[in-house]
């Protein structure tokens, strides 16, 4: 299946340009190891930007500057492509597959970062903490939600980054499945209502804060989201 919804030209050129927050770009990354156009799309974005830095005067480098680079091509390098786009149930762990700590597989772009267990946040919502190897301070987390399920409906203080791994959702805005992206910001109040057929798992970057309406709201200083 080919993913309909993709991550913003805006989204996409800043990951090439490696301006992005580890929490982002974690999710982008996940998106573009299952879609080829978004992989060919930054790699025209990195050869504008190589054009553009051959024509720029040479300036000396940083110290650490190249073994810096490097070390982060070694680990772009590591996570082998992922498949996605299937409404399969996630199967539980093979060797090397990195797993919530309940055994469901994750994308291999995952393995280097710390999943934790499943959390509930109502009835219908659990949800776990990435921890992003290297930037504590990221907020990156796996949300599941049951067959015909709702999150609560919500608002953003800062913008959202969602992956779908599993499943699908819609919002009153349109329709995700497996391999869509999706970037919501301060503009954007939705409920995600999950599909009859099946659950939905996805892995999102929040930056800021959720506002969280209704019954849900009161639970938010509890888990911290
Ligand atoms: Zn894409």
């Amino acid at each position: 299946m080919t993913a309909r919804h993709h991550p913003s030209d805006e989204t996409l050129m800043a990951w090439a340009a490696g301006t992005f927050p580890a929490g982002p770009r974690l999710v982008v990354a996940i998106h573009l190891d299952g879609c080829r156009r978004c992989r060919d799309t930054v790699a025209g974005f990195e050869a504008i930007g190589g054009a553009l830095l051959e024509a720029a005067e040479p300036a000396p480098m940083a110290t650490g500057a190249f073994d810096a680079l490097m070390a982060r091509i070694d680990a772009e390098n590591a996570a082998p492509e992922a498949s996605t786009g299937n409404r399969t149930p996630i199967r539980p762990t093979v060797s090397n597959v990195p797993t919530t700590p309940d055994g469901l597989a994750l994308p291999p772009r995952l393995a280097h970062h710390t999943v934790g267990r499943w959390r509930s946040l109502g009835r219908a919502l659990s949800w776990s903490r990435v921890e992003v190897a290297g930037a504590p301070d990221a907020n990156v987390i796996l949300l599941r939600i049951p067959a015909a399920g709702a999150a609560p409906r919500h608002g953003h203080t800062g913008r959202e980054f969602t992956q779908v791994l599993v499943g699908g959702f819609t919002d009153g805005r349109d329709a995700y499945v497996a391999g869509d992206f999706d970037e919501a910001d301060e503009t954007v109040d939705h409920r995600p209502l999950v599909d009859v057929d099946g659950e939905c798992i996805c892995v999102a970057a929040v930056e800021g804060r959720l506002r969280i309406h209704g019954i849900g709201r009161l639970l938010q200083p509890f888990v911290g989201l």
